[in-house]
């Protein structure tokens, strides 16, 4: 039988969060596997859906009006890269594009902090794909103070105790100006608990086709992990809006994380509406043109 599009989607509705006033991130357990019990289930209703999500896509990219912006925040090791992989391995590379955002270069750094993404934004019909995000300016530039001073804005303007507030404002006026220029945003923080990231760290240390994965920083930043959770918890309560909401992710289990992703992807595309171009009748007249002289 084939799987259910319902049950791929229902997965996502559970974990979407589009009004944040009263989120609290210990509500969602990373373990949770939303009672599907196996892994061979969720491979096939991934199937399912990395097929749906390319037919959607196609449409997308035809239409060219609408585009698709996925942002991905998590902890090390939470699995962001895997997640990218696994649900856009059906999907058209020439209609997506991933940027990762790393610590800002010097160029960078002389910009405001909007500036390097605005120019990675998705073209109309794309998919952008963001890994890490600007939400890194109310993350670890929160939790690590140093970090704001070397952005250089001008002492005037940044009291500590506003800049974060004023940060969640920007932002939520940003995404909703892109949001009204036809770009859609999803916003996916991935929820791993910190036993699993041990876990995970002790693998990349263990097995040597993974040491390249380890970075001594990974365990610097493990260090500040409450801070860590305190500032996920309120950036998802302050940003997380109704066109613009947050999934929050649990990622303890890979293969589930991969499911939710796609089926918030499957659903938001299939709320555009999406179809192939309608051609006129003209055009129409142009095709059966070429049609006779192909014949010939
Ligand atoms: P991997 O899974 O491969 O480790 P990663 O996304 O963690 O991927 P890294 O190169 O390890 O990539 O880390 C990127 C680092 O850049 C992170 O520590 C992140 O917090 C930092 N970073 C991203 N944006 C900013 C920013 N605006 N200001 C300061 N640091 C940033
Ligand atoms: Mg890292």
């Amino acid at each position: 039988m084939k799987p259910d599009r319902n049950k791929i989607t229902g997965f996502a509705r559970d974990y979407c969060v589009a009004k944040g006033k009263k989120f609290h991130l210990k509500d969602v357990d990373p373990k949770d596997t939303g009672k599907l019990e196996s892994n061979e289930e969720a491979k096939e209703l991934l199937t399912e859906g990395v097929k749906l999500m390319s037919d959607m896509q196609e449409k997308l990219y035809a239409q060219g009006r609408w585009s698709l912006l996925l942002i991905f925040q998590a902890m090390d090791a939470a699995g962001k890269d895997g997640t990218i992989k696994h649900v856009m391995s059906g999907i058209n590379p020439q209609g997506c594009q991933v940027t990762s955002f790393k610590a800002p270069s010097a160029t960078d750094l002389v910009h405001d902090y909007f500036w390097r993404s605005n120019v990675a934004l998705p073209e109309r019909g794309q998919i952008g794909i963001f890994n890490r995000s600007y939400y890194e300016e109310v993350l670890v530039v929160r939790v690590h103070q140093k970090l704001l001073k070397a952005e250089k804005i001008p002492a005037s303007l940044v009291k500590k105790k506003h800049v974060v507030e004023e940060r969640f404002e920007d932002i939520n006026a940003h995404e909703r100006y892109l949001t009204r220029n036809g770009v859609v945003i999803r916003k996916f923080f991935l929820h791993v608990s910190k036993s699993e990231q041990k876990r995970r760290f002790m693998a990349r240390l263990d097995d040597p086709s993974k040491n390249w994965k380890f970075s001594p920083s990974d365990l610097k930043e493990r260090a500040y992990w409450d801070e860590y959770v305190d500032a996920y918890e309120e950036m998802i309560r302050k940003t997380a809006t109704h066109h613009s909401p947050w999934y929050v992710v649990p990622a303890d289990n890979k293969w589930f994380t991969h499911l939710v992703v796609a089926g918030a992807i499957i659903e938001t595309l299939d709320s555009l509406g999406l179809a192939f171009p309608e051609i006129t009748a003209e055009q129409r007249k142009t095709l059966q043109a070429a049609r006779n002289i192909l014949k010939k």
